[in-house]
């Protein structure tokens, strides 16, 4: 087999970066491990920032995410028992937020990527990358039973954290930046409209809580938890009571439904670079994991698509490899700009285990500024909302 680009993982950013080189006449082949069963129905982020919003509709991809997503102009943080505002449009400019889940935006690329007549290979086993300091790197694996090698001009590694492309680049070229946080989040999907136009970002004493949503009738919820917790010890009544203690305010009403998903999600943040090596270029969550508190992780892998996508391009049709080799510089920025402001948010919103009563005044200083001061509030809400040009 041979192809342009080898893209491995169809995730957000391998389905993305599939059909920005399909538009640009550009060949792939999507080898995915998971059925497509699988992939469509992970549930994992759901806040598109405006620029990735905006890039789906680009694409052609974008008409149920603007039908069925959930437009958001602000979030609330709560603290105190008081909940307080931070509006988007008026501080950013008009930007604002869509509600999407992600395995919404899966099953439209996927779509999409099977109505182009390109190849996208799910159920693919022991992956391997070979000759990527080569100009015709390989990628081996195994589909249905037949061994193959898929010879390539470029790889692009897009197959998440616990993927193989990124152990193929010697670990004496990388450098890895890292950060465990000593708790983790307790997420529930319930079959409940949410209480709330809007998400609700609760600090509490014991400990920090989400208010989220999928859909007009999907709720999703999350708990402070240990990055261990045990899911055995949370009935579901227990959930509901601690959403409702975290969560409460006088005369508000949490909904309650149905859950039907549960899990626990340990929070890191995690970097390593550089982004490429010979011919492999990693995107996403393969170089990259953010906690989800400021809600970046899939934004983020379709940011680094996007320049990625511009840079084959100018390889391609012009014969410019600039763009390529400033590719891992490039999208560090940004990916550097969302560690910070997702340890920001995390930090600023969670019990801190080990914290002391002073830790906590700071907390609570600092959410009495950033709800508070427009100049600080415009702060959070432009990262949240996503930064167009993300400077250095
Ligand atoms: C449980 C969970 C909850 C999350 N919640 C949020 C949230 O609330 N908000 C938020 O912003 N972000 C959240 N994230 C992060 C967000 O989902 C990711 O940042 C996003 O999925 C990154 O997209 P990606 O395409 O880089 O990687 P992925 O979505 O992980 O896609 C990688 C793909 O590669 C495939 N793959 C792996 N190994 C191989 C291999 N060897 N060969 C072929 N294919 C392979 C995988 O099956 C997968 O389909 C969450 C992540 C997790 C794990």
């Amino acid at each position: 087999m041979r192809t342009q680009v080898g893209i491995v993982g169809a995730g957000p950013a391998g389905l993305v970066l599939a059909h920005l080189l399909h538009l640009r006449d550009i060949d792939s082949v999507v080898l995915e491990a998971r059925t497509r069963e699988h992939v469509e129905h992970r549930v994992r982020a759901g806040v598109l920032e405006q620029g990735t919003v905006d890039l789906l509709v680009e694409l052609g991809v974008g008409d149920r995410m603007l039908r069925e997503g959930l437009v958001h102009e602000g979030i609330e943080l709560q603290f105190e028992g008081e909940r307080h505002r931070i509006d988007f449009p008026s501080l950013t400019g008009g930007r604002t937020i869509t509600v999407y889940g992600q395995q919404e935006v899966v099953k439209d690329l996927i779509a999409a990527r099977l109505a182009t007549g390109r190849p996208l290979l799910f159920e693919v086993a022991d992956v391997s990358l070979v000759d990527i300091e080569s100009e015709t790197p390989a990628i081996r694996f195994v589909h249905e039973g037949a061994p193959t090698e898929l010879r390539c001009d470029f790889v692009a590694g897009c197959d998440g954290y616990h993927g193989v492309c990124r152990d193929a680049i010697p670990a004496s070229v990388l450098s890895e930046f890292s950060r465990d946080y000593p708790f983790g989040w307790l997420g529930i999907l319930a079959e409940a409209p949410p209480s709330n136009d809007e998400l609700i970002y609760a600090y509490h004493e014991r400990g920090f809580a989400l208010h989220s949503m999928r859909s007009p009738s999907v709720t999703r919820l999350y708990l402070q938890c240990r990055p261990d917790e045990d899911l055995d010890e949370w009935p579901d009544e227990r959930i509901w009571e601690e959403l409702d203690r975290r969560l409460d305010l006088p005369g508000w009403t949490l909904n309650q439904g149905e859950i039907v998903e549960k899990g626990v999600t340990g929070m890191r943040s995690y970097v390593v670079e550089p982004m490429q090596f010979g011919r492999l270029f990693l995107a996403g969550d393969a170089a990259h994991i953010v906690p989800p508190t400021g809600a970046k992780g899939l934004n983020l892998a379709v940011a680094d698509v996007r320049v990625l996508a511009d840079a084959l391009t100018a390889w391609y049709t012009a014969n410019d490899a600039s763009r390529l080799e400033r590719y891992s510089a490039e999208v560090l920025r940004r990916v550097w700009r969302a560690e910070h402001f997702s340890w920001w948010m995390t930090s600023m919103l969670h019990r801190l285990e080990g914290g002391d009563a002073f830790d906590a005044k700071l907390q609570l200083a600092q959410l009495a500024y950033v709800t508070s001061s427009p100049r600080a509030a415009a702060s959070l809400a432009e990262n949240y909302v996503g930064l167009e040009q993300v400077g250095g």
